[in-house]
């Protein structure tokens, strides 16, 4: 089976819908095709601050959520980066190979240190990247399932793994996005200029995959639309709208164009409510089982605990060929 890495951070209580249906969908679909890895990034996390207490209880909530959106540790490794040293030991080689300029040219750390302004933003958030490209070379990993907004790190960890082979020999598989199109990337239900995002200053318009149905009903109903009215899809000109007929087509399985025959001549309070039980529909069975899940830590624990020597075990056998390929001066 060809192998599989991916994460998502540890950085809030919940994670949201656009984590579902960017990537923990197609986690799901994939670990029954390949040899998957998914990672709690708890590392990534504390490059913006985090209360101790509360990252503890996220790592956890996290793979609660994980396993009740359907990925079983039965067939995929399941595990926490912090568990693998070795993930902030191949970062500090890859470190010494990316450019100063490369680095600062990553859009994701533009948009959140602008927010943070330069004093707050740390080392860490700049070298984010540099982090998660070790992440994925560690497992030798064929492809990398994540939203479009990160496309731009994949790239740049097939740079790297590129550029360490050919000074050093063949020594990563050099990865490929794997990025389904048209559910790429949702949008804040308030501002839809913006990707759904954990760490968004406002959680008006992100739909977390915790919240209580009666929660998630009324942000939908409060979802921003148009005055000019008309249930049709047209991203340049309806943003919107045309982010919950996405959301709409994607749980539901019915295309956009059904959706819109099904409301055309009715109002969006109408389309607003048929969504909120497609999506409560989705989610509330989700929520149930992660609190289920939750009820038992020591079990969350457990089946951390079995992936970490699974994980281990591939990736320090990365690291000390990369340690040698380098030339450091391996203990005897
Ligand atoms: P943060 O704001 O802390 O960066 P995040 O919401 O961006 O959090 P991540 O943990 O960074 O979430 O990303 C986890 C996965 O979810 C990645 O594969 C990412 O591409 C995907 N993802 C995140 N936001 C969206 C979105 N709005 N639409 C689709 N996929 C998304
Ligand atoms: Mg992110």
């Amino acid at each position: 089976k060809p192998r599989l890495m991916s994460g998502m951070q540890p950085s809030a209580d919940s994670l949201h819908l656009g984590n579902y249906i960017g990537a923990l969908l197609s986690w799901k679909e994939l670990q029954e095709t390949h040899e998957a890895f998914y990672m709690l990034a708890d590392l990534h996390a504390i490059t913006v601050p985090q209360e101790p207490a509360a990252l503890r209880e996220n790592t956890r909530r996290t793979v609660a959520q994980y396993i009740a959106a359907g990925i079983e540790p039965s067939k995929s490794t399941l595990f926490v980066q912090s568990h693998v040293p070795a993930h902030a030991e191949l970062a500090w080689v890859l470190n010494t190979i990316t450019g100063f300029g490369e680095a600062g040219r990553m859009t994701q750390f533009k948009d959140k240190s602008a927010k943070q302004g330069s004093d707050s933003t740390s080392v860490g958030l700049f070298t984010y990247p540099i982090l998660q490209a070790g992440d994925i070379l560690l497992y030798n990993a064929v492809e990398v399932p994540v939203g479009e907004d990160q496309r731009q790190h994949i790239e740049l960890t097939r740079d790297l793994a590129t550029r360490f082979n050919s000074r050093f020999g063949d020594t990563f598989v050099v990865p490929e996005p794997y990025i389904l199109k048209a559910t790429a990337k949702i949008y804040d239900l308030q501002n839809p200029a913006s990707k759904m995002s954990k760490s968004a200053e406002s959680t008006a318009g992100i739909i977390w995959m915790l919240d209580e149905p009666s929660v998630t009903q009324k942000k939908i109903m409060r979802a921003v639309t148009d005055a000019e009215g008309g249930v049709v899809y047209d991203p340049a000109t309806k943003a919107g709208v045309s982010n919950l007929l996405t959301i709409y087509s994607v749980l539901s399985g019915q295309s956009i164009a059904s959706i819109e025959a099904e409301f055309a001549g009715r109002g969006y309070g109408d389309f607003k409510k048929a969504l909120a039980e497609v999506v409560i529909g989705t989610l509330a069975p989700m929520r149930e089982r992660a609190l289920e899940l939750l009820a038992d830590p020591a079990e969350l624990d457990r089946i951390l605990n079995a992936a970490a020597d699974r994980a281990n075990e591939v990736a320090q056998a990365t690291l000390d060929t990369v340690y040698d390929r380098i030339g450091l001066l391996r203990r005897v």
